[in-house]
């Protein structure tokens, strides 16, 4: 087996088990540069994905290749050997991306705020949008934001360079906006100089009809142009605006040939905004693209320990606990419930006790643990994200657009709420319960296939969930 089949059969192994993202990222250029009966040497494009690698993946690479060789003692990673790399060398001479950011938790905890940053505060806000709360500092890694922080890191080491455009795709309220800003933040910290813009894609849009009525354009593609640092949040809201659409493709290009960096965020991958164009479906998809997902309850906990130490708040560790285990989905809820315990204890002379807490939390609790849902409430989660009508889900259409939606809508309906096959008919387009069984089964096999369609669905869910 020469080192290419070799490699081959790793990666195979490989990207069962990661999700697309980290496998692109990660895998893209590399390969096996040398192999003998003890060693194989694994060339990587840059230090920062040699220490993913070494730090996350090495086990499993090492096992695959023994598998597959019966041999090898040690497996190593060298730098420089992808030469067709559009990612460019990372550099060694700065600081080193941390290697495992859950060891620094307490570290980062600790950290004092950067002072250094203080005096361009008016600037930050008046000029680039930037809210200087959300910083690298502020901000918990855990395994389901880790490869997108460490996407942002990166990027803020050589920008323009590293990863352009990264895309950073998740549910609401997981830190997509605080990690977008974070990289504007220590962009301005870095170098003041630097031009830096945050905006959402809302916002882009409004400029650009304003520009439109005030023949003004031009100046405003200039004004874009001019950015080292674009950052535009949610861009999910480009979906059906073609004239935005068509003018951010131009602002892009003109950034992107210049080397300036762009980061992008959204409530979901590229390849699942509807009426996205092409063109810039691959503009994205040509970057790096980095997922948040959702909490873990450790990190859930590190997060309230974090917001306590920052106010500086008397809660006890019982109570923190508490919140952790009852909010699961969305850490803007968990700061909420925070925000709340802390009005209490204000209130109270005394220090407060679990049943309080409780009580003060209920509605909150309550709707966060509200595991089911209707089939109403699929139709439209499952039509907004499709950006369709939900008339038109539940009604007879078979356009090709609809079909595969109402055939997703069937399906979460029966793994969800367990509805039966004649009342799922009955709901969407008067089906007898025959094909909503085929409809199920073929999702279902659907998602084991495809991972885009498993990653649709996990979005569709946490959307259900998160209302
Ligand atoms: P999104 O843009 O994904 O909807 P946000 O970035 O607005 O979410 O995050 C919601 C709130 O949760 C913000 O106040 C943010 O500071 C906080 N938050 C999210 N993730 C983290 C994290 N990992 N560490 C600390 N705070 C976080
Ligand atoms: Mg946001």
């Amino acid at each position: 087996m020469n080192n290419q089949e070799l490699w081959q059969a790793v990666l195979g192994q490989l990207e069962l088990i990661l999700s697309k993202a980290s496998f692109t990222t990660w895998l893209k250029n590399t390969s096996i540069i040398s192999h003998n009966s003890n060693e194989v040497v694994i060339g990587v494009p840059n230090g920062f994905t040699k220490e993913w690698l070494e730090n996350k993946y090495h086990k499993f690479i090492l096992k695959s290749i023994q598998d597959i060789t019966g041999e090898i003692k040690s497996v190593k990673y060298a730098i420089g050997a992808a030469i067709s790399n559009p990612i460019n060398e990372f550099s060694e001479t700065k600081n080193k991306p941390k290697t495992n950011p859950k060891n620094n938790e307490e570290q980062k905890l600790e950290k004092p705020r950067n002072k250094t940053a203080e005096p361009n505060r008016a600037f930050i806000e008046s000029e680039t949008n930037l809210n200087p709360r959300y910083t690298f500092e502020s901000f918990i890694v855990g395994s389901h934001n880790e490869l997108a922080h460490a996407a942002c890191v990166a990027v803020t080491r050589n920008l323009g360079t590293n990863y352009n455009p990264l895309f950073i795709y998740g549910s609401v309220g997981l830190g997509k906006t605080h990690l977008l800003q974070a990289i504007g933040n220590k962009a301005v910290e870095d170098d003041p100089d630097k031009k830096i813009c945050y905006t959402t894609s809302e916002k882009f849009a409004s400029e650009l009809i304003s520009s439109i009525r005030d023949k003004t354009v031009d100046k405003f593609k200039l004004r874009y142009a001019k950015f080292d640092v674009l950052i535009i949040d949610d861009i999910q809201f480009l979906s059906g605006k073609e004239k935005t659409q068509e003018e951010f493709f131009h602002i892009f290009n003109a950034l992107y040939q210049k080397n300036k960096q762009i980061v992008l965020s959204s409530d979901r991958p590229p390849k699942a905004i509807p009426t996205l164009e092409e063109r810039l479906r691959s503009r994205f998809e040509g970057g790096m693209i980095a997922d948040v997902g959702i909490p873990d309850f450790e990190t859930r906990m590190a997060i309230l320990k974090a917001k306590v130490q920052e106010k500086n708040l008397n809660i006890s560790p019982d109570v923190l606990n508490y919140i952790a285990a009852n909010i699961q989905k969305n850490i803007r809820e968990l700061e909420g419930a925070l925000k709340r315990v802390q009005a209490l204890t204000e209130f109270s002379a005394k220090t407060i006790t679990l049943k309080e807490v409780e009580s003060v939390l209920a509605d909150v609790i309550s709707a966060s643990y509200r595991k089911s849902t209707t089939t109403k409430e699929i139709i439209k989660i499952v039509s907004e994200f499709y950006n369709i009508n939900s008339e038109e889900l539940s009604a007879r259409s078979r356009k090709q657009e609809i079909v595969k939606p109402r055939q997703i809508a069937m399906y979460l309906m029966r793994s969800e709420i367990n509805t039966s096959f004649s009342s799922i008919g009955e709901v969407l387009g008067k089906k007898d319960h025959t094909t909503v069984m085929h409809a199920v089964n073929k999702i279902q096999e659907d998602i084991s296939l495809d991972k885009n369609i498993e990653q649709e669905i996990i979005l569709i869910k946490q959307r259900i969930y998160n209302q």
